[in-house]
Parts: structure tokens; sequence; C-alpha cells
């Protein structure tokens, strides 16, 4: 009859689609939780749906500041945007729990009078005494009653001990021996026998405020949550969580759950850390972040040089995948096609090589045109004070030449300086091989061959000199190597004729003249 009425209500009033990313400012954002938020913001914009920001600042032990500022910088930087939170409002703020505290009590007071709670003295001294003395000690229904509480003391001594300002805790109370169901998206159905869930602690009246069980919960009801979505670490929760709607008469509309896989060391053995980031040279937040006790600093991908589609495409496709082998998908082909059955149950694997893959492709699919305003601040920063920059069309002209050899923006200057600044210097190797008796004499005719071009485009410099170099039955390679070391300074770079376009017919007539002088 339950599951009847049940059913029949999510079929009359369709239930409206509503999901929440809820951290906890206890630190940067890791990256994982990014994931996380982006999962959530897919679900929602495929279905309709709202996506709420809430601030789980319930333990000010942990509370770190700047956290909140950091985690919404982080979202705005990939795009994420929320319908409802701190930052904009909404109907059924306030969104930080810290200001939610007068919310909490009535809850735990009706848990109290229905005898679902109950209130501990117990001090955190006679509880370490407990763990000693009892192996595996579990505050429940097999200790409870050997302990300082509302259950053991005449109700009397528990009122004065109240009265007289005695701290407290209200500790949920879990009937042994029930068999609890979750209903994973993900996992399916799981049973966890009540016996091995504590009485977990629900309010504290040392700060008045109610402990995570409890607020997210409370939360998740008013805020009328549709589906919770969050990653596998909060999965054993979810057993007390059930408990908690019921006692709480909210069993009828409890968001359905979907515990995301972990992400896992690029090797795969064990769940991701800070650690392999720093080990292996990859950032694990989504910012930089400098902690604000130790002032140690931790890199972040928009400060690696991450574009931020690439970030969203790459955590979008761990853990997840579109049910065929496409690998860029656009934040709207993901949305289009998200859903959390796609989903896989095991964890995944932090390929951040793929991480650099995605990067590199999302460059090429840029225009060069953005790409080079990406690239003109780092372009500027390297030239150094007195250096004339180039037209942006110049810019991206370089930038159209070279970008299939990066995997970030910023590695578009060592694959491009000499398009901006002469060399300085020969590399030795390069001359040793390259340089030979009569190349100064090949260059001094060069010279005078570019003087009378007056047409400079690549094509036409390259009909020039390659005619020139025909006519005279001169060795090919051995002048191009030569006039390659006089533009770049080494052996490398896009084709010949196309560097000359763009430096122009003066800059590459000084720079031969330059290393005839130095090579001789
Ligand atoms: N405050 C928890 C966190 O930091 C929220 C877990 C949940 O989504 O229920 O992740």
């Amino acid at each position: 009859m339950r599951i009847f009425a049940k059913n029949i209500f999510y079929f009359m009033f369709q239930r409206k689609i509503s999901v929440r990313f809820a951290p906890s400012p206890t630190g940067p954002l890791h990256i994982g939780g990014v994931r996380t938020a982006l999962y959530n913001y897919l679900f929602a914009k495929k279905n309709g749906g709202t996506f709420i920001l809430r601030i789980e600042d319930t333990d000010s032990q942990r509370f770190v500041p700047g956290a909140e500022e950091y985690i919404i910088e982080s979202f705005n930087w990939l795009g994420i945007t929320f319908d409802e939170g701190p930052h904009k409002g909404g109907q059924y703020g306030p969104y930080r729990q810290s200001e939610r505290k007068a919310i909490y009590r009535q809850y735990v007071d009706f848990l109290l009078e229905q005898k679902l709670a109950y209130i501990a003295f117990d001090t955190p001294a006679e509880l370490e005494t407990q763990r000693n003395e009892i192996p595996n000690f579990q505050y429940d229904a097999s200790t409870r009653l050997s302990m300082r509480n509302s259950l053991t003391l005449p109700h009397k001594e528990t009122q004065a001990l109240m009265d007289s300002g005695t701290q407290y805790v209200v500790r949920i109370k879990i009937e042994p021996n029930q068999i609890i169901q979750v209903n994973d998206l993900i996992r399916g159905e799981i049973s966890v026998n009540s016996s091995i869930i504590d009485d977990k602690v629900l309010y504290k009246s040392a700060d008045g405020l109610p402990t995570y069980h409890l607020a997210n919960i409370v939360d998740d009801h008013l805020m009328e949550i549709s589906h919770v979505i969050r990653g596998e670490e909060w999965l054993p929760s979810a057993p007390l969580h059930v408990i908690l709607y019921k006692y709480l008469g909210w069993e009828d509309t409890m968001p359905q759950f979907a515990h995301l896989p972990l992400l896992l060391k690029p090797e795969g053995n064990g769940k991701l850390s800070k650690r392999d980031g720093d080990r292996l040279g990859f950032p694990v937040f989504p910012l930089q972040w400098r902690d604000p006790k130790t002032g140690e600093t931790s890199s972040g991908y928009r400060e690696t040089g991450y574009l931020p589609e690439a970030v969203i495409n790459f955590l979008a496709l761990l853990g997840w995948n579109p049910g065929d082998d496409r690998e860029i998908l656009s934040i709207n082909e993901l949305i289009e096609n998200f859903s959390l059955e796609k989903c896989s149950k095991s964890g995944a694997k932090f390929d951040y090589k793929k991480g650099e893959w995605f990067n590199h492709q999302y460059i090429q699919q840029k225009s060069n045109e953005e790409i080079a305003g990406l690239f003109l601040p780092i372009l500027e920063s390297h030239a150094g004070a007195g250096f004339a920059c180039p037209s942006i069309d110049k810019i991206t002209k370089v930038v159209g030449l070279v970008k299939e050899r990066v995997n970030f923006v910023k590695d578009i200057w060592n694959q491009s300086a000499f398009f901006f600044v002469a060399p300085t210097a020969y590399d030795e190797k390069t001359v040793q091989k390259r340089w030979k008796e009569d190349s100064a004499e090949r260059l001094k005719e060069l010279i005078t061959l570019l003087q009378a071009v007056t047409d400079f485009s690549a094509k036409n410099t390259e009909q020039t000199v390659m005619s020139w170099i025909e006519a005279n039955t001169y060795h090919t390679g051995n002048i191009m190597n030569v006039f390659r070391l006089a533009l770049v300074g080494e052996a490398k770079g896009p084709h010949i004729f196309d560097i000359t376009e763009i430096i122009g017919k003066e800059e590459t007539i000084t720079r031969i003249k330059k290393a005839i002088n130095e090579l001789g």
C-alpha cells in the first residue's frame, strides 16, 4: 500500500528536479568535488531542474577562511552556474548552514520528544576510557545503557544538568537489527543491518549547531532536493540518512541517492590524493590555493594553463561516458547525453596525461585569434621591457603555425620565440654540423637575392630562392640549414618561408647578416 501511494505521488505530481552541491569550506575544493558538482549541474540542466549551492559550515573547528570564496571563484572560472546559493540568494535561503541555526533546533526537539534521540553527557575523557576498555567500542544499543545519558539518568538529574549549563550532545537512537535499504541509482539496492550504525551525534550544545548528518538531511528536505548526487565516500552515511528521513517523517519525499565512483590514483591503486599530484606534477585543485595557516601554495588547473572547457570535458568522462566512443564533447553535448544510469560503479583512474591531451584538443579547436589573445600576456612577459609588440594579426599567424605542437598556451612561447625576437646565440652542435666553409659566401648571395624580392609572401620567396639554388646547382640542404640557423638559432621551427613571411624582409636580412658576422 505504501509503495503504491508513493508511486501515485510521483506519477501525479512529477517531482520537480532539484539537486545541490554541498561542500564544507574546510580548504580548497578538491578536483573530485569539482566532478561531483559538474555531474549535479549536468543532471539539473538535462532535466530542467534547479541547482543549488549550499555551504555546510557547521563544523567551526574545520572552517577555513577564504574557502567559500575559492569555491565560488572556481565554478565561475569553469562556467558551472548555480541557480541559487549564498552568492545569489533564492527561495530556500539562507544557504550557509551556520546561518540556519534556529531552523535545526526544532527538529532536534522533535526527535527528543519522539524518543528517537536522547541527550548524552559523556565527556571526551569518559568516551576515551570506554574505547580503551571495550574493543571496537561503539555508542549504540549494546552500550548506551551503561553511559551517562538521558536514558540512564533520572529525568530530574538530566534536567538539572542541562539547567546548570553542563555541555551535552544529542544522539540518534538507532534501533538494532533492522534491515536498512538504500536505493542508489548507480549502485542499485544496498541493504545494511542497523546494528553496525552507531548512535551518531546530531547536535552539540557547545556551539548550538547540528552536526553534518542532521543539517544535511534537514536542508535537503527543506530545499526540496530530489536527487542527492555525491561522492562514494558518503555512501557509508546513507543508511543513517535513510533512518533520519524515517524518524523525521519525511520518507515519502526522501531524495534519490546516486553515489559517484571514486577518483583513483593514475596507477589505479587507491584513492587520488594531493600527494599524487605533487609526486607526478599535476594539480588536484581547480585554482591555485594558498593555505592561510602554513602559507604553502598548491597549483591549480587555471594557473597551470588549462582551458576550462578541457577540464570540464576531462572530468565528465571520469566515471561517465556518452554510451559511444566519443571523447570530445561540448558542454551542451554533455548535458544532452548525461544520465546517472551511464555512470560507472567502479573507480575512475585519474589519467592526468589524458587531461593534457584534452587541453591540446581544445587549443586546436579554438580559433587562432582566440588563442593569440590568451598568448599575448605570456608573450609580453617573456619578451621583456622595450619589446615592440607585433600586431595581433601577426601573433595570430604565428599561433596558427605552432599550436599543433603544444598542450598549453604558455608553451607557444618556446615554439615561437624566434618569430618575435632574433636569436641571441646559435646552437653549437648545429653550427658544428651545418656551418660550412662556403656558408658565409652563400648567405651573402642570398641577401642580395632577397633584397630584390618585392613580394615577400612565403610562396614567392620560396620560388625565388629555389630557382636561385637550382640555377647555381647549390646543395639545397646546405643552404636551407644555415638559413634556418640564422633565423631561428637552432635546427627547429616550422617551414622556413612561413617564418620569413611573418618576420618580413628587413628582419630576415638583418638576421642573416648577424649570423655571417658572428659565425664568419
Ligand atoms: N558537506 C559534505 C561534503 O563536504 C556533503 C556531502 C553530501 O553531499 O551529502 O561533501
